[in-house]
């Protein structure tokens, strides 16, 4: 069919830079060993912190909510995709994250486009660390709100931004809480001491800190002990929770302001009974199976000291995103390639996603991966490191 020829002249622009990227389908559930290209590898990519994409107990509650409720829900949530269990789960959201109110979205990606795009207006302003998630950034250009970028995780540069605001009704600051290309936390203590100063409200974005910080995986706001000095919260249901779906855990004003203007929420079909029924025992995995987030750590750490002993430069990570940094583009997939010949899958990441020459392994070990599993990985990345003169 003619008219996409501009769109393929890119394409093949991104094949001659080699920048083009097939999707990889796994042949198996996702778990610490995946099928690949008919090949059984150690999964070091997934956001499946804990295991929890098919722990028997969300598999059950699922299936359970299946036969009871059907697979679908026919209607968005405000007008007859409500079922009582989509707001019993958002009270125990609401109870574990400590917040008044929360309230569900399809995903994190429309969580972010849903808050940002509605509750800014022209005399507002949102001021936005330059790293955060393509989701904010998105949000943010949805908003007639005035723009601010600080540094990333500078405070220095927050404060100026900070300090140009004061005209404006409402400051946001937003921010993720973990980054997602270099595994750093942000500085929150810090960064709600500034809001406080200039009397801003906060937004963070825990995606990759659900299940991962915090008691019981609470988050990054619980675990720097900032309970009800955060005014958003939002959270991913599909990372460490291991189903679909992003949250608002705040106040109660907010929930129902979003149900009434967050367009995400109130123009898409709400989740299936499997995901919501899902997604609700895992907070209780969370509450009761303490031992997986324990072993995520200690994996964590095992990992990282196991790369650092080899020599590699693991950046600033302080979670189990651990990047590998390689540093060119094309060494950076060769490496990747070379590891997935020696049954370690852990995709490469390039630019645009990171800065150009940052070219780097990014790899999440879960609380599924036997201590074998992880040694087995290293030994594939000192082969592989040793080959290609990285290390
Ligand atoms: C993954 C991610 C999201 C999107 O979450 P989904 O539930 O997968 O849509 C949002 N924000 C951040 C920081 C993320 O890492």
């Amino acid at each position: 069919m003619k008219g996409f020829e501009y769109l393929q002249t890119q394409l093949d622009d991104m094949k001659k830079e080699g920048t083009f990227r097939e999707l990889i389908p796994l042949e198996s559930a996702q778990g610490s060993r995946v099928t690949i290209k008919g090949k059984n590898v150690i999964q070091l990519s997934s956001n499946n912190y804990l295991g929890l994409t098919s722990h028997p107990r969300m598999k059950e509650a699922a299936n359970k909510a299946t036969e009871e409720f059907g697979v679908g829900t026919g209607s968005v949530r405000t007008i007859a995709g409500t079922l009582t269990m989509h707001e019993r789960f958002e009270r125990k959201l609401a109870e574990f994250k400590h917040t008044e109110a929360a309230l569900v979205f399809q995903s994190g990606f429309t969580t972010n486009q849903g808050i940002l795009s509605s509750i800014l207006t022209d005399e507002d302003v949102v001021i936005s660390d330059e790293l955060n998630h393509a989701s904010i950034i998105d949000g943010i250009r949805l908003t007639k709100a005035a723009r601010k970028i600080y540094k990333h995780t500078d405070m220095t540069s927050l404060e100026e931004k900070l300090k140009e605001s004061g005209d404006y009704r409402t400051r946001l600051v937003v921010t993720d809480g973990v980054f997602s290309m270099d595994g750093n936390i942000a500085p929150l203590q810090d960064i709600v001491e500034l809001a406080e100063k200039y009397d801003a409200l906060i937004m963070v974005d825990d995606a990759h800190a659900s299940g991962v910080l915090g008691d019981n995986g609470r988050g990054t706001v619980n675990h720097f002990g900032l309970d009800g000095r955060v005014h958003i919260q939002v959270g991913t249901l599909s990372k460490a929770i291991g189903v679909l779906g992003g949250y608002v855990a705040s106040t109660q004003t907010l929930r129902e302001y979003l149900i009434h203007k967050g367009r995400p929420f109130l123009f898409s079909t709400s989740h299936p009974p499997a995901v919501t029924a899902a997604n609700d025992a895992a907070i209780d995995v969370l509450l009761e199976e303490e031992h997986l987030i324990t072993k995520l750590w200690d994996n964590t750490t095992f990992f990282k000291q196991g790369l650092a002993d080899m020599g590699f430069d693991t950046g600033i990570s302080e979670t189990p995103i651990t990047p590998v940094m390689i540093g060119d583009d094309a060494m950076t997939h060769q490496f990747s390639d070379e590891l997935f010949h020696e049954g370690v899958f852990a995709q490469g990441i390039v630019f645009p996603t990171v800065p150009k020459g940052k070219g780097r392994i990014r790899t999440i070990v879960t609380a599924e991966h036997s201590k074998e599993e992880l040694q087995e990985a290293l030994n594939a990345f000192e082969k592989v490191g040793k080959k290609l003169s990285v290390i």
